[in-house]
C-alpha cells in the first residue's frame, strides 16, 4: 500500500524554530570535579625551571597531566608574576603546621625563590568539551584537545540551514507517521529512517502496540529497514503509514525488495529521526543494529539516549551512536501532550 507521500515533503520549512543539541557522555557533561592542592609563589623567576624540575621529581603529578604546573598571576601589580604548584593536599606531608619547610624535604627542592603555600583547587580530570575547559580554567591552567565539532555542536550550530531543513522535512514525516498512527489508537509516536549519503528516507514507521507489545515506532522502523534488504520479521501491511523503499526501485512499497544490491547491515551509517526520545528497549536494538545517529524530538522521563540513560555512549557496549534533541521540538512535545490528554480523556470515559 502506499503511504501518503505527498504530506513527506512537510509543511512550509521553518528550521530556524528549534535547534539540535548532541546528547553527550556523562563524561562530556559533568560538572568539574576539583582537588585540593598547594600552590607557591615563585618570587625568584629566575628559579622557574629548576623548581619545576625539583617540585616534578619530588611530587609528580601522576594521573593530572592536563594540569599546567606553573600559573601567571592574574592580579595587576602582584609583587610576583608566576605560582607554581607544589603538590596535591592528599600527597602532603601529615603535619600540623603546613608551611614552605613542611612541604618540601630539605634534599629534595631547594626552596629558594618560592614564598609560602596556599590552598588551591585544580581539576580533576582533563576536560572533555569547551564549557568544561572554561570552567576548569578558572580555577588552574588546563590543557586542552578541542574536539571542534562538540564546542560547534554544544552552540547548536553543528548543522548548515540546508542540513536543517532536511532534518526538518525527516522529522515532519514522523510526525506524520505519529499522526496516522493516534489516529488508530496507537502511542502518537512516529520515526524514520533516512540514509544521509543517498538522502534517501528508507523506512517510516509509528507505534503499533495495539498489536504487539514490542512495536515501538522505532522498532518497527528498524525491521522495516531489515524488510527493505530482504529480511524483516514482521508484517506491517495493515498500516498503511508504515512502508519502506528498497534501495533498488524508487517508489515505495510495502513488499520486501526483489533485487536487493549489497547492502550495509541493517542500520550501518543511517539516521533515525523520531519524534520521542527512545526507551531502553528501542535503544538497545539501534546499538544492535548499528544506526549512525538518532535525532529525536522531545524527551521521554525514561528516555535512554539522554534522561534515564545514555545507552549510545555506554563504554562497555560495542557500538555508540551521535544523539541529538530538539529537532521540532515544540511539534513533538505537542503530539505527546496531545497523546497523553487523549489517554486520560479515556481514562475518565471508561470510569
Ligand atoms: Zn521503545
Amino acid at each position: 500500500m502506499e503511504p501518503q507521500t505527498k504530506r513527506w515533503k512537510g509543511s512550509v520549512c521553518d528550521s530556524d524554530s528549534w535547534v539540535a543539541y548532541p546528547v553527550l557522555s556523562d563524561e562530556q557533561s559533568q560538572d568539574v570535579e576539583l582537588i585540593k592542592a598547594f600552590a607557591a609563589p615563585i618570587v625568584n623567576k629566575k628559579e622557574t625551571s629548576r623548581l619545576l624540575r625539583e617540585l616534578s621529581t619530588l611530587y609528580p603529578l601522576n594521573g593530572l597531566q592536563h594540569i599546567k604546573r606553573v600559573r601567571a598571576v592574574r592580579e595587576k601589580g602582584s609583587p610576583h608574576p608566576l605560582e607554581v604548584l607544589v603538590c596535591l593536599v592528599s600527597d602532603a606531608p601529615d603535619t600540623k603546621v603546613i608551611n614552605i619547610d613542611s612541604l618540601l624535604p630539605s634534599d629534595g627542592v631547594r626552596r629558594d625563590g618560592l614564598g609560602e603555600p596556599f590552598v588551591v583547587k585544580v581539576p580533576a580530570r582533563p576536560p572533555l568539551t569547551r564549557p568544561q575547559f572554561e570552567l576548569a580554567s578558572k580555577h588552574w591552567p588546563t590543557s586542552f584537545h578541542e574536539d571542534k565539532q562538540v564546542t560547534v555542536a554544544l552552540r547548536g550550530e553543528l548543522f548548515s540551514p540546508p542540513q536543517k531543513a532536511r532534518m526538518h522535512m525527516y522529522m515532519t514525516s514522523a510526525l506524520t507517521a505519529a499522526q496516522a498512527g493516534k489516529e488508530l489508537g496507537m502511542e502518537a509516536v512516529g520515526a524514520v529512517v533516512v540514509d544521509p549519503a543517498t538522502e534517501r528516507i528508507v523506512a517510516v514507521g509509528h507505534d503499533c502496540r495495539g498489536d504487539h507489545p514490542l512495536h515501538h515506532a522505532a522498532m518497527v522502523c528498524i525491521d522495516l529497514v531489515a524488510q527493505s534488504q530482504g529480511g524483516g520479521r514482521y508484517s506491517f501491511d495493515r498500516y498503511p503509514a508504515c512502508g519502506f523503499t528498497s534501495p533498488t526501485s524508487d517508489p515505495f512499497q510495502s513488499a520486501p525488495g526483489s533485487e536487493a544490491s549489497p547492502q550495509p547491515y541493517i542500520c550501518t551509517g543511517y539516521d533515525l529521526y523520531v519524534t520521542r526520545e527512545p526507551c531502553v528497549m528501542c535503544a538497545m536494538a539501534l546499538v544492535h543494529s548499528r544506526i549512525g545517529r538518532v535525532f529525536y524530538g522531545t524527551a521521554s522521563a525514561d528516555g535512554a539516549v539522554g534522561t534515564r540513560y545514555k545507552i549510545h555512549s555506554q563504554k562497555d557496549l560495542n557500538h555508540h551512536f551521535e544523539v541529538y534533541k530538539g529537532v521540532l521540538g515544540k511539534q513533538c512535545e505537542d503530539l505527546n501532550g496531545l497523546g497523553h490528554h487523549i489517554k486520560r480523556e479515556r481514562v475518565q470515559q471508561s470510569r
